[in-house]
């Protein structure tokens, strides 16, 4: 590499930046030291995105450096843990200077927004992969966590559903959309919104949260498995983007907001008693939970929308780009 290791980490990771109080040691020694104070939970998570898996080829830096954060981001969010410290590991082909300026300033935008510090991290080369690690703190005992849906509660999202879906499937140009519409859903797939403040705000209302990286259908499936509960979503109650209704077919819009992934949108349950402390928040009742099992769907008229016609085989585990 034309700069060597120690000068790539000085210039673009460990100069600038915020610098958090509760910081002991940051980049530069074996190990950074943190301090948690007494009373809080530290909450942490890990997500690697790898080039032309989690992001496709060619996506610029920035959003790149945005998007590694992003994820974490949302997880913490889905916890309901404020952001701390984020820890970076970097797989390089080359030290590009001009990506490697991209990244920093895309990740370092985000993080500075969230008051998170990167204290340490890991360079190699090899291919494009990047891995991050983010820290969050909690007070201790009142993390959200998927488990938790009681039958009665409400079914609610953030934000609209299946944008980041249509925005890969135009850069795959399996569809097509005005150029102004192609432009917002890429938006979506490329710099995802961690709805981090929301997260905050549902400590003590949310019986569950989890956010929405693999689609509505697979992670609304993951807090009803491990709530041994059922729900009964209402498909004209999902909210979704001019640029999503506009771009495709109602049933194709249907099947975007229920199974794509990477919209990085909280799902939540708030028991009926609880609906009330959530004035304020941007978000959109879809649903209930129920005793049971399983996810329903029905349309506006009651009427069942049978979930085998929209693709939901494929939906496990979500996709990549
Ligand atoms: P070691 O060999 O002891 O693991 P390194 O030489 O890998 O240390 O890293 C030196 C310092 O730079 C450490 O504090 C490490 O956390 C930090 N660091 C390395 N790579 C990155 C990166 N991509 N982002 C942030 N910090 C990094
Ligand atoms: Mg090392």
């Amino acid at each position: 590499m034309a700069l060597n290791e120690f000068q790539l980490i000085e210039r673009y990771f460990a100069a600038g930046g915020l610098r958090r109080e509760d910081v002991v040691l940051g980049i530069g020694d074996d190990a950074a030291l943190l301090r948690v104070p007494p009373g809080m939970e530290l909450a942490v998570s890990i997500d690697t995105l790898v080039e032309g898996v989690h992001f496709p080829a060619g996506t610029q830096a920035a959003a790149v450096g945005h998007k590694a954060l992003a994820v974490g981001l949302s997880d913490l969010a889905a916890m309901g843990a404020e952001p701390a410290w984020a820890t970076l590991s970097l797989s390089l082909p080359e030290a590009d200077e001009d990506w490697l300026g991209g990244f920093a300033s895309g990740l370092s935008a985000l993080a500075g927004r969230y008051g998170v510090q990167l204290v340490g991290g890991d360079t190699v080369r090899g291919p494009l992969v990047v891995t991050l690690q983010v820290h969050g703190l909690v007070p201790a005992g009142q993390a959200l966590r998927r488990r938790g849906a009681r039958p009665g509660d409400r079914v609610y999202v953030t934000g609209t559903l299946g944008d980041a879906g249509l925005g890969l499937r135009l850069l795959r140009g399996e569809l097509q959309a005005t150029a102004a519409d192609t432009a917002y859903a890429r938006g979506r797939l490329d710099l995802p919104q961690p709805r981090v403040e929301t997260g905050l705000a549902l400590r003590g209302i949310a019986s569950a949260a989890i956010d929405v990286s693999d689609g509505l259908a697979a992670d609304l499936g993951h807090i009803l498995e491990v709530g041994g509960v059922g729900a009964v979503i209402d498909a004209s109650a999902l909210p979704l983007s001019e640029a999503l209704v506009r771009s495709v077919e109602p049933a194709a819009a249907l099947e975007l907001a229920l199974t794509a992934g990477d919209d990085y949108e909280l799902c939540f349950t708030v028991p009926a008693a609880k609906v009330e402390d959530l004035a304020g928040l941007s978000c959109t009742c879809i649903g209930q939970i129920e005793a049971g099992c399983g996810l329903r769907v029905a349309a506006a008229d009651g009427s069942p929308v049978p979930l085998d016609h929209l693709g939901f085989d494929h939906f496990g585990g979500g996709e990549g780009a």
